[in-house]
């Protein structure tokens, strides 16, 4: 056979490489995720030219791609029998920098300091030159499909490559085998259950099936079966199958309490599949709040950090596949796209709107996923004044009138009390302690219900002067309430609170001893038992508020 040709790489793969060779990241399991996705590639075009060229498809027509671990030569292969590559096509894919995504990477390297360049690389992949991560040799062995010839394209990935012809029997009947000589730092690659457990997690929804063996001589055994779950109409999954798949990509045992699949068309074409847990996901109230909604594009994992939902939806779990979205773009490029935002707001809508309609159909359903992730939600009452409305609607709460069950803001507002223009609110940590408070004394007289807040979050979303229907909220603690107007219950009616002479005077000497510790002193409408409470003034910070602010330092 003629004698390998050696060729140097384009410029800017020797740099890609240098990078690679030398990447101090930590996550280098994702050269596995790229090589899978070229190989599941391969079998799609292959796929798409014998529409028009059946003949290509030969004895051989499924799909697959196969692991083959040869752990005493410390090798790892990864192989398919799609399209494969020509010769020149070898030279071209492999040796320059063909892909947008790679390109805009170079671009982002150029710009960044050393270990910068490292970070990126785990952080979106850059595709077939990760092998070098984890490979001090790569040995591409390939033969195009309805081609006699093969060919083996072989680098260290150290500024040069070889590709010479190869003997047919030597070389995939179809396809492409990636043989990769692991670093001995790398050789955990050759562990079955790792290569398993990285296939399941980063793979696992690959539009083709994956199998690997064990050792040579040994038969494949299927890891991943190809088929995408989110694909397929939602009257052909089961509720068991959604049960899987949920647990798969949420990492929970339990059953999801809602699931969301739906398929956008039109403009922006992509499926989403979103669960919301049953249980308390462990990383709820993680300072870093992020999501876990994870981006495919074309049925290839992208990143879970795309941020598909806002904060207050983190504890959804799921998946939206785009079909526009270029694959192998960086996480920034992603972000930026207007393509992605249109999704953002198309699965966030849909999310709450599922949410509303359950909370419609199966109350005791709905209760329970308030009970988990209320607090949760409660933020988007602030962080995204567009959806205030929706969420308010949403919003259930504990009440002076509801015996311990939750009432809704719609229940609130219908059973308003003549003349009673505001919903009344009182906040605290405890809701044993603010049932118990004095500052309801005048409003349980007169049969007004109040909301009772203990959560962190209520003093920060009341504040933020909102309605709900025309109503504002205002809360017990603020000043003189509209209560004048209201009549007591009859049960209370004797109860004279009108301040007369002595009150005055009794006034009068409270103010005198406290002095400087408040803003006045005032005979108020709202006490029935008690002899006194504290109250911020009308326009002050809410009393609940203040506390909090005063911990934190402020
Ligand atoms: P991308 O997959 O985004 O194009 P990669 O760096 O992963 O970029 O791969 C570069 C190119 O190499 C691919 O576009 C493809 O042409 C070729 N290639 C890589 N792996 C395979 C394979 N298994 N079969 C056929 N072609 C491949
Ligand atoms: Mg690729």
């Amino acid at each position: 056979p003629p004698a390998p040709e050696s060729h140097t790489f384009e410029a800017d793969v020797a740099k890609l490489l240098h990078l690679m060779v030398h990447s101090v990241y930590s996550d280098k399991d994702v050269f596995l995720r790229e090589l899978i996705s070229n190989a599941a590639d391969a079998c799609e075009k292959l796929r798409y030219e014998a529409i028009s060229h059946p003949a290509l498809l030969g004895d051989d027509p499924k799909a697959r791609i196969t692991l083959l671990i040869d752990a005493d030569n410390r090798r790892l292969t990864v192989e398919d029998n799609g399209i494969g590559m020509s010769r020149d096509e070898m030279v071209e894919a492999l040796g320059t920098i063909a892909r947008s995504g790679t390109r805009a990477f170079m671009d982002r390297i150029q710009a960044a300091q050393g270990g910068e360049g490292a970070q990126l690389i785990g952080q979106f992949g850059v595709g077939f030159y990760s092998a070098f991560m984890v490979a001090d040799r790569v040995d591409v062995v390939s033969r195009r499909a309805g081609s006699d010839e093969a060919t083996i394209w072989s680098s260290d990935g150290k500024g040069s490559y070889t590709v010479a012809p190869i003997a047919l029997v030597e070389a995939p009947a179809r396809g492409t085998r990636v043989v990769l000589h692991l670093m001995e730092d790398a050789k955990s690659y050759t562990e079955r259950y790792r290569l398993e457990r990285i296939v399941k997690s980063q793979s696992g929804h690959v539009p083709v099936p994956i199998s690997l063996i064990e050792k040579p001589g040994a038969e494949p055994q299927e890891v991943a079966d190809g088929a995408a779950l989110w694909v397929k109409p939602r009257s052909e999954i089961t509720p068991e199958e959604y049960t899987d798949f949920y647990r798969g990509v949420a990492g929970q045992f339990d059953e999801p309490a809602l699931t969301v699949h739906f398929r956008a068309e039109g403009r922006h074409e992509y499926t989403a599949l979103a669960f919301v847990p049953g249980s308390t996901p462990f990383d709820l109230f993680d300072p870093d709040r992020h999501g876990r909604m994870k981006l495919y594009v074309k049925r290839v994992f992208i990143t879970d950090e795309a941020e598909i939902l806002p904060r207050y939806l983190r504890f959804v779990r799921g998946l939206v596949d785009s079909a526009d979205l270029p694959l192998n773009v960086s996480r920034e490029m992603i972000q930026e796209s207007p393509l992605l935002a249109a999704i953002k707001k198309g699965v966030t809508n849909r999310v709450l709107s599922e949410l509303d309609k359950l909370a419609q159909n199966d109350a005791e359903a709905y209760t329970k996923v308030w009970e988990t992730f209320g607090p949760v939600l409660k933020e988007g009452l602030y962080e995204d004044f567009e959806r205030r409305q929706i969420l308010l609607g949403l919003a259930r709460f504990r009440t002076t009138a509801s015996a311990g069950g939750w009432r809704s803001l719609n229940e609130y507002v219908s059973a308003l009390k003549e003349n009673q223009t505001a919903i009344y609110y009182v906040t605290g940590t405890e809701l044993a302690r603010l049932e118990a408070s004095p500052q309801l004394e005048g409003f349980r007289a007169r049969g007004i219900e109040v909301l009772l807040l203990p959560d962190p979050v209520d003093s920060f979303w009341v504040t933020a002067a909102i309605d709900y229907e025309g109503k504002p909220f205002k809360s017990v603690t603020q000043g003189a309430a509209d209560l004048a107007l209201i009549p007591l219950t009859e049960a209370k009616q004797e109860i004279d609170t009108n301040a007369t002479e002595a009150v005055a005077r009794f006034i009068q000497s409270v103010k005198e001893t406290l002095g400087e510790s408040v803003a006045d002193v005032r005979a108020s409408e709202r006490l029935t038992e008690s002899a006194v409470c504290l109250v911020a003034s009308e326009t002050g910070m809410d009393r609940q508020l203040e506390r909090l602010l005063a911990r934190a330092g402020q």
